[in-house]
């Protein structure tokens, strides 16, 4: 069993280190906000008054923040971690960044000597709840095996994408397809509807035949197609809006960095800024079927 800093125990760092906790490891938290670290001490973890005192003498640390600012402050300069840590912890940050700053501090961390990779995850509260987060790690193929061994312990599917960076660089491609798939379940959904087909007929079709996807698959944006889909319960997340309209910027950040003229991702930031500004943020991005009802 491994000695494990967690740091960041917001609504995917804290369910993610109670599974960790359960798992048998010995994990220590820290995080701004008191009340999250309290509530892990009652899960069983100890609490550290910073992130240095955290990740002191452990065999990880792992990060769960929300934005590349905060993954660059709490590793990178004379405080970061990385000034403080040696060889013996491997840095695993789950956290959803952009990918330029995860290659930086992906470098950073080579050349001090610390095992580290970008490990952003698939999967929202849900899974990190029941432990079947999907992890795209970006870092070295040495660092990889120690990071699937750790991080198995909250999630089912574990990749090694390639180099510093590339987990990031996968979770943007995967949720701009997403974007762009929901959208397009969403049009035939409900263009099929106006033309009065039954939405429930029109996915059985659709899914027995070339439009089949994951949206219409698990997660039917049409209320009342699919029971247990955030749009049969008024579009309660589920996966927020915000988060959506998040991930599509830093995708599309990839796309502008690497040259690529992603039309189809531009439109779809569109659509979700647009849905997200009309009141939409904190609703599942599902909603965005509703953007069509004109
Ligand atoms: P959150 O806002 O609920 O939690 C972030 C936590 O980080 C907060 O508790 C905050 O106090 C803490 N924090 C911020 N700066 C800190 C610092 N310098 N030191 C210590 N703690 C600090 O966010 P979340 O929903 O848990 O998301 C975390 C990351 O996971 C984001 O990058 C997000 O994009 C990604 N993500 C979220 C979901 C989801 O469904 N919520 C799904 C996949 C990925």
């Amino acid at each position: 069993m491994a000695n494990v800093a967690f740091i960041g125990l917001g609504n995917m760092g804290g369910p993610m280190a109670k599974n960790l906790i359960k798992a048998g490891h010995q994990v220590t938290v820290f995080d701004l906000m008191p009340a999250a670290c309290a509530d892990l001490e009652a899960a069983g973890a100890a609490v550290a008054a910073s992130a240095t005192e955290a990740a002191s003498g452990k065999d990880y640390v792992i990060s769960m923040l929300p934005a590349g600012k905060h993954v660059a402050a709490t590793y990178l300069g004379d405080d970061g971690l990385l000034a403080q840590l040696d060889a013996s912890t491997t840095c695993l940050d789950c956290s959803t960044i952009d990918a330029a700053t995860a290659r930086e501090v992906g470098e950073a961390a080579a050349a001090a000597g610390i095992g580290f990779m970008d490990t952003p995850v698939s999967g929202g509260v849900a899974a990190a709840a029941a432990g079947t987060l999907a992890f795209m790690c970006g870092g070295s193929a040495d660092t990889f095996p120690r990071a699937q061994a750790i991080l198995s312990a909250m999630g089912k599917n574990i990749f090694h994408a390639g180099p510093a960076g590339a987990g990031q660089v996968a979770k943007g491609c995967n949720n701009m397809l997403l974007a762009i798939h929901m959208i397009g379940s969403a049009e035939a959904l409900e263009m099929g509807a106006r033309n009065g087909l039954d939405p429930a007929v029109l996915s059985e079709i659709m899914l027995a035949s070339s439009g089949r996807n994951w949206s219409l698959e698990v997660y039917n944006p049409y209320p009342g197609v699919m029971e247990t889909a955030p749009a049969s319960n008024d579009y309660q997340p589920g996966f927020m809006t915000d988060l959506m309209v998040k991930d599509l910027g830093l995708a599309l950040e990839i796309a502008e960095q690497s040259g690529v003229d992603n039309q189809m991702g531009k439109l779809a930031r569109a659509l979700y800024g647009k849905h997200q500004e009309e009141g939409n943020g904190q609703r599942d991005f599902s909603s965005i079927l509703e953007q069509l009802k004109g």
